[in-house]
């Protein structure tokens, strides 16, 4: 089950002194770089590359650790979060994708420099669900 393959070369399995907080199966640094200040990432600490291995524990050890930051943080660099997991294996491992699972805490607020550099212009994405879309895709997820 557990795969240390990548131990040695992983950024996120040699944290040393960025590790801000920290319980039996997870830990929290600063995202660097990161793209707003509080950028927080979340990471189990067994080298775990596909989310869906994480354990019930690491599980809960990381959701504890990113409620714990919301608590703090709330008010304070932000007035909302967003929870990102980007799962991403066509891409190669570089300074701005790791491998290791993380999980991001972004602090949000309305008007944020995030919506003003993107989302804004991300409206366009949306569209409505059509029932041929939707019946393919309930399809795949049948057991
Ligand atoms: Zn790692």
């Amino acid at each position: 089950m557990e795969t240390n393959a990548n131990h040695d070369n992983c950024p996120f399995c040699n944290l040393d002194d960025r590790i801000l907080k920290q319980n039996d199966y997870a830990q929290v640094f600063l995202s660097d770089p990161h793209k707003v200040a509080g950028h927080l990432l979340v990471t189990p600490k067994r080298h775990v590359e596909k989310p869906w291995e994480l354990t019930n524990l690491e599980l809960t050890a990381i959701f504890d650790l990113i409620f714990w930051i919301e608590q703090k943080l709330i008010g304070k660099l932000g007035d909302g979060f967003d929870i990102r997991q980007n799962y991403r294996p066509f891409v190669n491992q570089n300074r701005l994708k790791v491998n290791h699972t993380h999980f991001h805490v972004i602090p949000r607020s309305e008007g944020d420099y995030i919506y003003e550099i993107s989302e804004q212009y991300e409206k366009d994405l949306f569209v409505e669900l059509d029932d041929m879309e939707r019946d393919a895709v309930a399809d795949m997820l049948k057991d």
